[in-house]
């Protein structure tokens, strides 16, 4: 199965332009599915679950969307509830309307093969003009634990623009607070045991050089957007691609369209995973072997600490749910 991630650039594109990008994504990358941000599906596409974040308002009347092309596919919406509501079944809380997609992915025999979302972290604008995407982010996070601190291991693939980056540099216009906050936003999503796809098949793929990190070289950075789209802009990487461990293992290729392709359609490029159909048991969360790229030491230590983290964020959650039905004093 090929899953497509893409912020499509909706505001700044002209009505052809949007029209080949579309057909780029279902002929061009041959995409089964499609995670777009920055979206409007154009009317007519048999299976799609989008919402803009502001119908009514011109800069904002796009959102985020998940497109199945592949027939032999279906998509089944999450049910989406208000963040007051306690979450029952597939319920998922939706605090920031638009700025997510989140739909089952079910096949012929209608098993649900994974989870995704879709997201976009839209800037929050703060009272003396500064804006960050790391409040919504947050909330994002928030909305995504009922989904993701489950008993048994979820298979949940999560990407798009995070507005956000691991890309810190150690020089340059960072502030404290972007560092700190750059720090806390992706430490939450390994919390929540969601592990970079791109980190996991960085040797499969030419280092970026250079990469303004602060990092250690060869990272694993890639460029996923341009600066009012110019070639020479710095490499930035805005765009991600998360899995749960169980996704993770069945992973058996990931690539950025860094072309001129993509870039003539969109100020980011597309992040291509596919995956293979899963053969055994679903993996344990943490223990998932990488079987198709090749993995440095740091990384298999990553996995665990990482899993660590999970187990006991997991556990806490089911301890405070149980507190709250009255089973545990
Ligand atoms: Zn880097």
């Amino acid at each position: 199965m090929r899953i497509v991630t893409w912020n499509m650039n909706h505001c700044q594109r002209s009505e052809s332009s949007r029209a080949r990008a579309w057909a780029y994504l279902r002929d061009g990358l041959r995409a089964d599915v499609a995670l777009v941000q920055e979206a409007q599906p154009p009317p007519g596409l048999a299976q799609c679950v989008y919402r803009p974040i502001d119908a009514a308002n011109p800069r904002y009347n796009w959102g985020s969307a998940i497109v199945v092309f592949n027939p032999d596919l279906e998509l089944r919406a999450r049910p989406r509830i208000a963040a007051s509501q306690f979450p029952r079944g597939d319920e998922v809380h939706d605090s920031h309307p638009g700025t997510t997609a989140i739909a089952d992915i079910v096949d012929r025999d209608g098993n649900v093969q994974l989870t995704a979302v879709s997201l976009y972290g839209q800037w929050a604008y703060m009272p003396d003009g500064e804006f960050f995407a790391a409040p919504t982010l947050h909330r994002i996070f928030s909305d995504l634990s009922s989904l993701l601190l489950r008993a048994d291991p979820p298979r949940v693939l999560l990407a798009g623009d995070f507005n956000a980056t691991t890309q810190v540099a150690a020089d340059g216009p960072w502030s404290k607070l972007e560092i700190a906050e750059a720090e806390l936003t992706f430490g939450r999503a390994r919390a929540l045991g969601l592990h970079d796809v791109m980190e996991h098949t960085r040797a499969n793929r030419a280092s970026l050089d250079p990469c303004s990190c602060a990092g250690p070289k060869p990272c694993a950075h890639v460029r996923t957007y341009r600066n009012r789209n110019r070639s020479q802009s710095r490499p930035t990487q805005l765009d991600y691609m998360f899995t749960t461990p169980p996704l993770l293992a069945e992973v058996t290729s990931c690539a950025v369209v860094d072309d001129a392709a993509a870039w003539a359609l969109s100020d980011h490029c597309p992040i291509v995973v596919d995956l293979r159909p899963p053969t055994g048991p679903a993996a344990i969360p943490g223990r998932a072997q990488n079987e198709t790229s090749d993995t440095s030491g740091n990384e298999h230590e990553q996995v665990i600490d990482d899993s660590e983290l999970y187990e006991m964020e997991r556990q806490h959650m089911t301890r405070m749910a149980r507190m709250l039905n009255g089973e545990l004093k």
